[in-house]
């Protein structure tokens, strides 16, 4: 697409995280221009290098929008006065950050701004493993838990967003008193299968935990709990699993297997009971689908 001033126009995106933001120019997964990656320190410091990247990239491309893909709890309501702001997160500084109003100002461009979750989904469903479905949920597994996806072809909104990361697992089977590490709930889903809750309970970083030990087990099953309730309350066509302690792959085949043992044949859907492995499946856009996820936020705004 040319724009008006004849260079060729692309989309910014950003996925804000809680440890890192990634920053990106471009037109989809085959068509990234530049990308910068960047600790998430006090908000003045991490907006202020995202309008740089952005700023220098406006110089040779013209931008046409930018997407913001946030950690959260955020408030997606473009009519709240409050709009495109982080709300109560734990992460210091970060609470009423104004991170939409800040990149809006800077470069008076349409910005489109919504949860990580949601604006990941988007991307797997222009681009991904959602292509072609109207109703699935992404869910992260990372620093923290968080799931969106699209419900009837929109991504889901009501409140506020959906909080799926904080859904109560049934505890007892898991013979532990591991009380869980979310500063609202304790033992929650996040509270308990996000990467530093794995390390709080098994004494080491996550990634350095072996493929076989018995964390993943239970892992597995806290994910399986969360997803039966996901399946039942949503009836989602499929399922994406991504965040960086997705990566240990092990973990699909014991989530697939634990789904259908606990769902014990009551959704009989061959999509659950033939085909699981399509059905519980990694980001088609493996780790890009954060910052092209907020990337199609952008382009969704024209
Ligand atoms: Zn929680």
């Amino acid at each position: 697409m040319d724009g008006k001033s004849g260079m060729k126009t692309y989309f910014g995106g950003i996925e804000a995280g809680g440890t890192k933001f990634v920053c990106a120019v471009g037109g989809g997964p085959d068509d990234i221009r530049a990308e910068e990656r960047f600790p998430t320190t006090t908000p003045d410091e991490t907006i202020g290098r995202a309008i740089a990247f952005f700023e220098a990239q406006a110089k040779q491309v013209e931008l046409a929008a930018i997407g913001i893909a946030s950690f959260g709890p955020v408030d997606p309501n473009p009519t709240s006065p409050t709009f495109g702001s982080i709300t109560t997160t734990p992460k210091p500084g970060w609470a009423n950050a104004d991170l939409a109003g800040a990149i809006g100002r800077a470069f008076g461009v349409p910005i489109g701004f919504d949860t990580d979750v949601n604006g990941a989904a988007l991307g797997e469903h222009r681009w991904g493993a959602a292509q072609g479905l109207d109703t699935f949920i992404y869910l992260t597994i990372g620093t923290g838990v968080g799931g969106g996806g699209m419900i009837g072809g929109k991504l889901m909104h009501g409140l506020v967003h959906p909080e799926m990361g904080h859904i109560r697992p049934p505890r007892g089977w898991d013979n532990g008193d591991f009380p869980g590490i979310c500063p609202y709930h304790g033992d929650c889903l996040e509270g308990l299968c996000c990467g530093p809750a794995l390390a709080a309970r098994w004494g080491q970083p996550a990634e350095t935990l072996p493929s076989d030990h018995p964390a993943w087990a239970t892992q597995a099953e806290y994910l399986a709990l969360a997803l039966v309730n996901f399946i039942c309350t949503l009836s989602p066509q499929r399922i994406i699993l991504g965040g960086g302690v997705m990566g240990e792959q092990q973990l699909f085949p014991m989530i697939r297997q634990r789904v259908q043992a606990l769902l014990n044949g009551y959704v009989q859907s061959p999509a659950i009971i033939d085909r699981i492995d399509e059905y519980i499946v990694p980001p088609g856009l493996g780790n890009q689908a954060g910052v092209l996820g907020a990337m199609a936020l952008g382009m969704a705004t024209v």
